[in-house]
């Protein structure tokens, strides 16, 4: 079970490795990684631990690429033994079985760059790595984060995913980069720092423990030391008398999953060809007979980190992998999801991808004009809420802006009095007036009007946009734009009617002057509110009662009657000569009270019918471009689009696939493909 755990996991590691095993991987899986300072140790760690000499080791920088080492055990059938004895085996195995034959059947190793390719002779084995490791960094100590990745089946381990990693080191040598030391740092924390990290921070024992760049980088992304396991090498090499039991006992720096102590091979031992087998039986003597160890001898060395190992990483896997699980099915979902947005492979016929994108395409104009799109946001109005907006905020507040008397000065309503009257003056103010004022000022509603045209026609380009935009449009680029500028150029020949429509309500406004509406304002009622205002009521002091009021005439002194005040006493001097009036001619001067009275009452009166008209073109303007434009359009769209594009002669040019879709597909089916295999492989646990 436990073995199928670890298993399950590199099979995993193996399908989800073509998306690269980096960030862009949905699962990250277990893995044990090795940090330390160069030339601590890790590459001859890890040997031991595979029981085979594979790994090129010795002085300088060695280890240039990350190096992810799929341990797999496969024994060969025995009897059923509990899982104690089995491990007690594979302690045997180091011991006893792992020889140096050249070619062992049992035993062999396979790259993900050579896939199918075994490799039984280790060191053909070693070679590839440096060969591969050259190919990407150069010869002169390069490094590059791009990991090689490499299996190796036998009997002789345990199932372990490890990681090798370049040393860390400070002065630049060879062709490494003045920042060699953050390159490599950088590259170390991308692996350390993934949530399901195991890290394994080797130190030699003969360099202070305090100092440790490996458990320095540990401590950075595992404060409480919890997932780091401390290694100490070359215990071999420590001084006569001094030891590493302080540091065994957790005095120094305490990790949650302790220290072990073990000894590889030295350069003279690689240089005279000592085997891992002779390796490991010293190892052993030297833990069992020396005094400071030989009392806990079993939880040093070499097979105990490799016990250890191993059940710190199913530890591990057992509590990851509900989420790992989750983390494939969400994206697996992910990728259907967006395989369906891309469409089916299987093309239609050209005529029935136009029929379906331009049927979808006035569902969702439709729509949104309707409010109601799919995805409502909530940060911005969209659609028919933004058309609500320019109807009801922007053109009804623009149209309510609109004040007839910045534009009218009482001397012109003067003027437009008299020159209404005709040559005959007339008694009292005449409807003339009113009308051609009123009707001026009517005529100043087509602006905002036709303005209201214009902004309704950009929102309704805006919601093509929106919809456009979707990825699923993206798929025939050609179509888009031809639906877009089909429809642009509809809405543009639907503007030209809109607008005379608009117009026409404005002349129509302008054509009748309703002075029988029933919100206008009575010509008496104006009157008084004028003369109310011109002179307040005065009560008799004794009686309480109202004093009389003094009626305006047209004969009051000073005045000319009708005419009163209208020449200034300059063009009065002129007229005894019977001088041909001035070419110019103005109501001037001092406006008698008849006069003051008869102009506050046609305010008034325009003030009023002004107002009714406002209420009118705030209401009427929106509905006849909702008719004109925006219905019109909702319920022409597809009719046109059809005419323009199906059985259109260039159908085949507008609907060829884009190749960014195409290329996505075959990302999006690969992943999918990948994914299930993950999920399948999951769930057999
Ligand atoms: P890495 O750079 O951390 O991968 O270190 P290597 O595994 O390449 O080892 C560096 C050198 O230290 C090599 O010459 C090894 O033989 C030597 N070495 C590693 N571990 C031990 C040990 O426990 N005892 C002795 N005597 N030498 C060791
Ligand atoms: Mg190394």
């Amino acid at each position: 079970m436990d073995e199928h755990l670890i298993a399950t996991i590199n099979k995993l590691q193996d399908a989800l490795a073509p998306l690269g095993g980096g960030s862009q991987s949905p699962v990250d899986l277990p893995q044990i990684t090795v940090v330390g300072s160069q030339s601590s140790g890790k590459s001859s760690v890890l040997e031991n631990i595979v029981g085979r000499d594979f790994l090129p080791r010795g002085s300088g920088i060695v280890t240039r690429r990350p190096l992810v080492l799929q341990l797999i055990n496969r024994r060969v059938k025995k009897d059923t033994k509990n899982a104690h004895e089995e491990l007690l085996d594979l302690n045997v195995g180091f011991d006893q079985k792992a020889g140096q034959s050249e070619d062992n059947v049992e035993e062999w190793g396979e790259f993900l760059h050579l896939p199918g390719k075994k490799f039984y002779n280790f060191d053909q084995l070693r070679q590839e790595i440096v060969n591969e490791t050259e190919k990407v960094t150069g010869k002169n100590a390069g490094i590059s984060p791009v990991p090689i990745n490499l299996r190796i089946y036998s009997p002789h381990v345990l199932t372990l995913t490890l990681v090798d990693l370049p040393g860390l080191t400070k002065v630049p040598v060879g062709d490494q980069p003045a920042d060699i030391e953050s390159q490599i740092k950088n590259m170390i924390m991308q692996y350390i720092s993934r949530p399901n990290a195991i890290i394994l921070a080797v130190n030699a024992a003969n360099a202070d423990l305090a100092n440790s760049d490996g458990l320095k980088l540990a401590r950075e992304v595992d404060p409480e030391g919890t997932k780091t396991i401390g290694v100490l090498t070359k215990i071999d090499l420590m001084d006569d008398g001094t030891d590493v039991v302080d540091i065994l006992s957790g005095r120094i720096i305490p990790l949650r999953y302790g220290y072990v102590p073990v000894i590889n091979r030295g350069q003279k031992d690689i240089e005279s060809n000592k085997t891992i087998r002779d390796a490991l039986r010293d190892e052993k003597k030297f833990f069992e007979s020396h005094s400071s160890y030989s009392s806990n001898a079993s939880y040093c060395g070499t097979p105990y980190l490799a016990k250890k190992l191993n059940s710190i990483l199913l530890h591990h896997i057992r509590q990851t992998l509900p989420e790992i699980k989750n983390k494939i099915e969400l994206s697996l979902k992910k990728y259907q999801a967006e395989l369906l947005n891309l469409g089916p492979e299987t093309l239609d016929s050209p005529n029935s991808i136009v029929l379906s994108m331009i049927t979808d395409f006035s569902k969702e104009y439709t729509g949104i004009l309707d409010g109601e799109a799919k995805e409502l946001s909530s940060q911005e109005l969209s659609g028919g809420a933004r058309i609500s907006f320019v109807f009801h905020e922007i053109f009804k507040s623009g149209v309510y802006a609109l004040d007839p008397f910045d534009q009218i000065k009482d001397s012109d309503i003067r003027t437009i009095m008299y020159n209404s009257s005709g040559a005959a003056p007339s008694l009292f103010v005449g409807t003339e007036a009113f009308e051609v004022l009123v009707k001026q000022q009517i005529q100043r509603f087509e602006d905002p009007s036709l303005r209201l045209v214009g902004l309704i026609f950009d929102e309704l380009v805006r919601i093509l946009r929106e919809i456009i935009s979707q990825t699923k449009y993206a798929r025939y680029p050609g179509l888009r734009e031809a639906i877009s500028n089909y429809f642009i150029q509809y809405l543009k020949e639907r503007v030209i009617p809109a607008n005379e429509f608009v117009v026409d309500i404005i002349k129509a406004e302008q054509t009748y002057i309703n002075t029988a509406h029933p919100d206008l304002l009575k010509g008496s009622q104006a009157m008084s509110m004028v003369e109310e205002k011109l002179h307040p009521k005065q009560l008799d002091p004794k009686t309480g009662k109202q004093l009389p009021q003094p009626i305006p005439t047209g004969g009051e002194k000073g005045s000319n009657g009708i005419f009163g005040g209208f020449f200034s006493s300059k063009n009065k001097k002129k007229l005894t000569a019977l001088e041909s009036p001035p070419s110019v001619l103005k109501a001037t001067g001092q406006m008698t009270e008849r006069e003051t009275l008869e102009t506050e009452v046609i305010k008034l009166l325009i003030d009023s019918y002004f107002s009714i008209v406002k209420r009118t073109v705030a209401d009427l303007i929106p509905k006849a471009v909702m008719l004109k434009l925006i219905v019109k359009s909702k319920n022409d769209i597809q009719k046109i689009l059809l005419e323009k594009l199906y059985g259109n002669q260039d159908i085949d040019d507008l609907t060829k696939e884009n190749d960014i879709t195409i290329q996505r597909r075959k990302e999006c089916h690969n992943m999918v493909k990948i994914l299930k295999h993950a999920s399948e492989i999951v769930s057999s646990v």
